[in-house]
């Protein structure tokens, strides 16, 4: 299977270790394959695989330059006990709907699913492409991608991870989980400046031909590990596929039935990645996007136009907040026909102009595929009340946007397929605000003492993973000023 751009004729073709490791086409569209793969999913084939037996079976669809035995070894050793649960991911049902738990991994949020895998993956596709270069994932945070890259990326031989945050803007969880991580590969750096200011100063550098052929004399290359990376999305169709396996297993939804799912949404991979299922065979009715206050999606799915001008919130759900959500592009790839110049065009637009408007037609598509809605803060803290009360259940705050956002949609719309919550964190993972819509009280000291403050509340086992964070040591920070992110940089690969 070949890829291309989604901004750039059919000309240009890669293969998947290379897109892999390239992240990004060099005019800034993503990678998209040539032809998508024929539907895979049929309940029987599907019936008895484990987690990790469904995880290389679509990988395989997907990546078919990597061996059988490559796929396997990376799958077998993405998913092992660095989980709390065999299983990866676990379901629970509450009030009348199923929360689909993807953060029992190192880092307590969903994106560990996708970078336990893409690490493994870049490792073998350098060796199958002979690559000489080692490769830099050089990566802005605004809090969970830099700890689960860096998680995933520990240890792998010839790439090194360098995260750049805002400094005081991450969680004090986020912030132990990285600096618990520095050493050999990794290195976390805090910028004086905010999330866009780390973002813009790495597109800057990504960009900067005399470094990028610098590097090159060095043996160095860039490569990204976000959701723009293909390699990153592939893995989270995984659940997708599960869990429906597993509502069958159970009894609670019949072989063929269609249901929705519900997905926190900011860079619109997770939702990507359940809409590729779907176009896989999965039986989905609706794909519901669910947005924090930060809701360009929410007006785009209403409207048909896409305004990134508009006021930007940092909210209790922090890994929403997002006024570009990147992977949107690929469904518009798909929903225009793959028209790869009216993408461009589009694309350019929201450069230039800040905004874009989708023709009828490609409306009408969205209309029939996805519901949308937003929480704001308060919302967000009623709706975690709300279902401990009803079942002493906990949801994480961006889990808790979806499971608003589902309860809005079921009481207007009257749908009523069954419906699959995308949780994408552990409520550990963000103690303070959990801590605050349950009691109305705010945590005695944020961070660990807040995970403590929160179990003490609600009584019950700390898993292991949770548990690792409490352990974890005190580290010292490293800050640096956003304009000199180069030079922080080229000191670190001592170039
Ligand atoms: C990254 C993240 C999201 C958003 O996922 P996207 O794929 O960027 O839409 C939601 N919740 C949590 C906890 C996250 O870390």
């Amino acid at each position: 299977m070949k890829y291309r751009s989604t901004r750039a004729n059919l000309n240009y073709q890669l293969d998947a270790p290379a897109a892999i490791i390239q992240g990004l086409s060099p005019e800034g569209g993503l990678f998209v394959p040539t032809t998508f793969p024929k539907p895979i999913f049929d309940l029987k084939q599907f019936k008895n695989m484990s987690y990790q037996e469904m995880a290389k079976k679509v990988l395989a669809t997907f990546f078919d330059d990597f061996s059988d035995d490559q796929l396997s070894q990376i799958v077998d050793e993405a998913y092992g006990n660095q989980w709390d649960d065999k299983e990866i991911v676990k379901i629970a049902k509450h009030a009348n709907n199923y929360y689909l738990e993807l953060f029992h991994g190192p880092t307590l949020a969903f994106k560990d699913i996708a970078l336990q895998i893409l690490p493994r993956l870049m490792h073998t596709a350098i060796k199958i492409k002979q690559n000489d270069s080692d490769i830099i994932i050089l990566t802005a945070t605004s809090g969970d991608t830099g700890g689960a890259a860096m998680s995933g990326f520990k240890g792998q031989e010839h790439t090194h991870v360098i995260v750049f945050y805002p400094y005081g803007g991450v969680s004090p969880v986020q912030l132990r989980q990285m600096l618990g991580l520095k050493g050999d590969n990794l290195t976390a750096i805090a910028i004086k400046g905010n999330f866009d200011d780390a973002q813009t100063n790495v597109k800057k550098i990504f960009n900067n031909q005399a470094l990028v052929k610098k590097l090159k004399l060095n043996k160095l290359q860039f490569s990204s590990a976000n959701s723009m990376n293909i390699g990153r999305l592939v893995p989270q169709i995984v659940y997708y596929f599960y869990s429906y396996v597993q509502l069958v297993k159970n009894g609670e939804i019949t072989n063929g039935q269609e249901i929705n799912f519900s997905v926190p949404t900011g860079n619109f991979g997770d939702i990507l990645a359940g809409y590729y299922a779907k176009k896989l065979g999965l039986p989905i009715h609706k794909l519901i996007c669910a947005s924090d206050q930060n809701n360009v999606l929410t007006d785009f799915f209403k409207t048909g136009t896409y305004d990134r001008q508009r006021k930007f919130y940092l909210t209790n759900s922090p890994a929403m907040d997002i006024l570009v959500s990147s992977n949107l592009e690929r469904l518009l790839f798909d929903l225009y026909d793959e028209d790869s110049n009216k993408l461009a065009q589009l694309m350019n637009e929201l450069n230039t102009k800040g905004k874009y408007t989708v023709n009828p037609i490609v409306k009408e598509k969205l209309d029939q595929l996805f519901a949308a809605g937003f929480a704001t803060e308060d919302e967000v803290e009623t709706e975690i009340k709300r279902i401990f009360e009803k079942d002493h259940y906990t949801l994480d705050p961006h889990t808790a946007v979806a499971s608003f956002v589902t309860n809005k949609y079921q009481e207007a719309s009257h749908d009523q397929a069954p419906t699959v919550i995308i949780s994408t964190a552990s409520p550990y993972k963000f103690p303070e605000t959990v801590f605050h819509a349950l009691t109305k009280k705010d945590v005695k000291e944020k961070g660990i003492p807040a995970i403590k403050e929160l179990n003490a509340f609600l009584q019950e086992d700390i898993t292991g993973n949770v548990n690792n964070l409490i352990k974890a040591g005190n580290y010292q920070e490293q800050i640096t000023e956003a304009n000199e992110m180069e030079n922080t940089l080229l000191n670190i690969l001592d170039i």
